[in-house]
């Protein structure tokens, strides 16, 4: 019955610290930057998940197409089937690239934060959310503006817990200082990474360690690359084959076709998919609070949470995915 699944979903998923804060995230996340356009999708996506256990559903303003239309969905979800839900969870949003026309609907400026988060609890239809990014660093507003609009948001409860996605370390030790001055911790960072892209090793990870926020890192199968799906090219039914999907088909070139073979085969070794040995990769460093990752059915959900059961990759299979990728 509907008792023993809501026990059981924490049974199954691992819950990791943010950082140094009292919050707890799911060790994979789910997010809903293109997937989240049809309700029926939506809700055996989200529904699925939060049974696993995955109980942070990541958006923001303009996940869509069009945008806004992800937040209206998952809102719907939220208010049809998880009523009674709210405080068991995570509901994150982000503002901080191009949303609506004019200069108030772009960057990093207050006018556009709060506004835009006002806008995202109406569409998901809530009175909070859990964490509100400032989506990507803004070069010509004060850092501290766009801190202080995140601080406001806290401070009104509208928010819970301030983030920042993509700002490089040196700017993220500015962003957290700020914060500090008004009295609320940067909990959270979320930045690219994946086996292919390490930028975060170069500074990030010790800025966590340092501050104490959590990192939530995202495309951690690099929008599906780091998957089986590649390895015979690109499939109708696949990111890559969309026109209008971010992974490009050009990206799909012979050369990463090859590597990716490579990986799958060590992969299959480890008794694993290339997926979960992908998210294993991410997750080996126990600074990575969580994986947030995308799906287009609850069957590529469920096959990623097993992960969490399976062991750490061992020194030489590390030293192997590098070799492959040259590093
Ligand atoms: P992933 O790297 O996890 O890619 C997800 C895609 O990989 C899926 O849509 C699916 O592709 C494929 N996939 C997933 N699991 C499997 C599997 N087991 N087997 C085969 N294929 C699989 O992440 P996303 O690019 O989707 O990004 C995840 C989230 O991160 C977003 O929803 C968003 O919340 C966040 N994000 C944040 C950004 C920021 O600037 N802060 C930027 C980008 C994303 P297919 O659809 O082809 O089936």
């Amino acid at each position: 019955g509907q008792n023993d699944i809501d026990v059981a979903r924490y049974e199954k998923m691992e819950y990791a610290r943010c950082g140094r804060s009292g919050l707890k995230l799911p060790r994979i996340s789910l997010g809903g930057w293109h997937n989240f356009t049809e309700f029926e999708k939506t809700k055996e996506l989200v529904c699925g998940a939060f049974d696993l256990g995955i109980n942070h559903i990541d958006m923001a303003n303009n996940y869509g197409p069009p945008p806004g239309r992800a937040e209206e969905v998952l809102g719907e979800v939220l208010k049809k089937d998880l009523k009674g839900y709210r405080d068991e969870l995570l509901i994150s949003s982000k503002a901080g690239w191009g949303m609506w026309p004019g200069p108030y609907g772009d960057f990093g400026s207050k006018k556009y934060l709060i506004a835009s988060c006002e806008q995202s609890l109406k569409r998901l239809g809530v009175d909070y959310v859990d964490i509100f990014y400032s989506h990507r660093p803004d070069m010509e507003t004060p850092l501290d503006e766009t801190m202080g609009a995140l601080e406001q948001l806290v401070k009104q409860g509208k928010a819970l817990y301030a983030g920042i996605s993509s700002y490089d370390a040196a700017r993220t030790r500015l962003a957290a200082e700020s914060l500090r001055g008004g009295r609320v911790p940067l909990t959270i960072h979320q930045p690219l990474y994946h086996m292919m892209d390490r930028w975060i090793e170069d500074g990030l990870l010790d800025a966590a360690d340092d501050i104490g926020f959590g990192v939530i890192v995202f495309c951690p199968l690099a929008q599906g690359l780091l998957t089986n799906k590649y390895l015979n090219g690109v499939p109708k039914d696949s990111r890559a084959a969309d026109p209008d999907g971010f992974l490009q088909e050009s990206a799909v070139t012979e050369e990463m076709v090859g590597k990716l073979q490579q990986l799958n085969s060590i992969a299959e070794e480890c008794g694993m998919s290339l997926a979960q040995m992908s998210l294993k990769w991410v997750l080996r460093d126990k600074r990575v609070t969580s994986a947030l990752i995308g799906a287009s059915r609850l069957s590529q959900i469920e096959e990623n949470v097993k992960v969490l059961e399976m062991d750490d990759l061992s020194e030489d299979v590390l030293n192997r995915i590098d070799k492959v990728l040259g590093y």
